[in-house]
């Protein structure tokens, strides 16, 4: 029985006016009046998913516990409510027309001829409805990517349509649209505002709740006229302004009852307004920060949001340690053995990035090398780990052309190999090692003590491992494995004990880092870089 109610969130005027954190938002509210919720995501682009995209393009591709890679914007929805995401909370345009042309081949769908209404539609509506059938939880926030009059998103809203009329009082739709400053005229513009909800009138979706994204203050009776134009009571026009950090949305929508006129929409009763204690806790220690933090970023993708899980974490750690962390990027492919001094100087800590290919790694491994013998705390994520793992081959061990499979197959000193069950793969998309795996952690290491556990569940998303075959000779020189996976006894983290942090994992924390459960490497981290030697 599938008893939950469903919160679309759709956007119009521009992108990028934070949908995302809108939806994520009203998950927390939620969960901070006791309801279970869940948040999924549909994208209009082609692609199956984004694990192909580059960062530069797209920002981060992030990874769900079951192994699905996704919209970076499902970082969000866990770094805001805790909820564990998976695969049924992320879709594609390529996903769902990939499913529905698997059913054509098969021939289910009895000789009829496949069309976007209803095959398409169908599919969506199905994969809407199924995330709210596990009994599991009570509201679904489905947030719909794109802007509304984009032609890829229109399958999207025909089945938000449907299911608005099918759902009734259970389905309700946010519209989150952009209200324009024009200073040579000094007036805020409700125009674009208006349209977009013309628009997404003339699809058949009246929303029940606007949410004005503006620089500026609205007016009441900006919000009356808004709501005038657009059939929406003016007690159900919200104003969310830009603020300083986006977990400061929540506490603004809650000020203005975003929750409780979602709650009377769907017919749930209203109580007392949550004291939302936790999260007022860490705004408040958001805004009283005490010191700075700056923190070198060695990698090769140079966009906001291409590193977005760890920027996010790192900031979210440094918060829980009174200070305000600065990522500095430097571009790895600048950097050579001549110049490393130069190009890290004047960091607190550095991270060496997770990526893919050749390209730049020879900078890593300089800056790798310059930090272990510099002493300087030093985080290596994925990639960054096995690029710390070469540069101890080469430098401490004198293999000298140790090196990664993935960028030097011709090496005699694969100390970064591709799995066994890896070698076999010839489709790239979704095959590498994704999701949770078990880390059990060696007692007495530097990453036990910091988890202050005997085994941890971390995300992954790589092809290549540490080859155990040389892990005697690291941990007979001082580079220690001080987490590996218990049924497979592949290496998870590597650390010198007797550096002051240098620790790498092959998994990515980032991903299990939110803002009420910092994952404990990135608090550590952050600690050891705030230490002044
Ligand atoms: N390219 C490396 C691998 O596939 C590391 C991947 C990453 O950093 N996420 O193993």
């Amino acid at each position: 029985m599938n008893n939950a109610k469903y919160i679309f969130v759709t956007g119009g005027v521009a992108s990028s006016l934070g949908k995302g954190v809108i939806s994520s938002s009203i998950g927390r509210l939620l969960q901070e009046r006791g309801y279970r919720i869940t948040i999924q995501k549909f994208d209009p682009y082609i692609n199956v998913d984004p694990g192909m995209l580059n960062p530069n393009e797209h920002g981060e591709c992030y990874v769900t516990i079951d192994g699905y890679e996704c919209d970076l914007d499902l970082g969000h929805y866990e770094r805001f409510t805790d909820i564990k995401t998976t695969n049924r909370n992320s879709y594609t345009t390529g996903r769902i027309y990939q499913d529905v042309i698997n059913n054509e081949r098969r021939g289910e769908y009895g000789g009829k001829t496949v069309q976007v209404v209803p095959h398409i539609t169908d599919e969506i509506k199905r994969n809407i409805l199924k995330i709210g059938e596990s009994g599991d939880v009570e509201f679904v926030i489905t947030e719909i990517g794109g802007t509304v009059g984009d032609i890829e998103g229109l399958p999207f809203l025909e089945s938000v349509r449907q299911l608005k009329w099918e759902l009734g009082k259970r389905a309700i739709c946010v519209h989150l649209a952009y209200v324009p400053y024009i200073a040579a005229a000094g007036e805020l513009k409700t125009k674009p505002t208006q349209h977009s909800v013309k628009q997404l009138q003339g699809y058949g979706i009246q929303p029940d709740l606007l949410v004005l994204r503006s620089e500026h203050q609205l007016s009441e009776s900006l919000k009356h006229k808004v709501a005038n134009f657009c059939n929406v009571r003016p007690a159900c026009v919200f104003h969310s302004p830009d603020v300083p950090s986006i977990y400061e949305v929540p506490i603004r929508m809650q000020e203005q009852g975003l929750d409780s006129a979602i709650l009377e929409l769907c017919g749930e009763p209203v109580r007392q307004t949550p004291s939302m204690d936790g999260w007022r806790k860490y705004i408040s220690l958001r805004n009283n920060l005490e010191s700075e933090l700056h923190i070198g970023f060695i990698g090769k993708y140079n966009l906001q949001d291409a590193y977005k899980s760890i920027t996010e974490g790192l900031s979210i750690a440094g918060v829980y340690h009174g200070c305000k962390v600065h990522c500095h990027f430097i571009d790895c492919e600048q950097i050579s053995s001549e110049n490393v001094a130069e190009k890290l100087i004047g960091m607190d800590g550095y991270l060496i990035c997770p990526g893919f290919g050749n390209r730049g790694i020879e900078g890593k491994i300089a800056a790798a090398q310059y930090c272990r013998e510099h002493n300087l705390p030093t985080f290596g994520i994925c990639l960054g780990m096995q690029v710390m793992a070469i540069e101890f081959a080469r430098n401490v061990l004198g293999l000298k052309d140790a090196n990664s499979m993935e960028f030097a197959p011709q090496t005699s000193h694969p100390v970064i190999d591709l799995m066994e069950n890896q070698k076999s793969v010839s489709v790239l998309g979704g095959t590498m090692r994704l999701g949770g795996y078990k880390c059990a952690l060696i007692q007495g290491s530097k990453a036990q003590e910091i988890y202050a556990d005997t085994s941890v569940v971390e995300r992954h998303r790589h092809r290549y491992e540490l080859n155990n075959d040389y892990l005697q000779q690291y941990e007979s020189t001082g580079m220690m494995r001080s987490g590996y996976n218990p049924e497979t006894n592949l290496t998870e983290i590597i650390e010198i004990p007797t550096h002051r942090w240098y620790l790498g994992t092959q998994f990515h924390p980032e991903y299990t880092s939110t803002v009420m459960h910092p994952n404990p490497l990135f608090l550590d981290f952050i600690r050891a870089c705030s230490l002044k030697d």
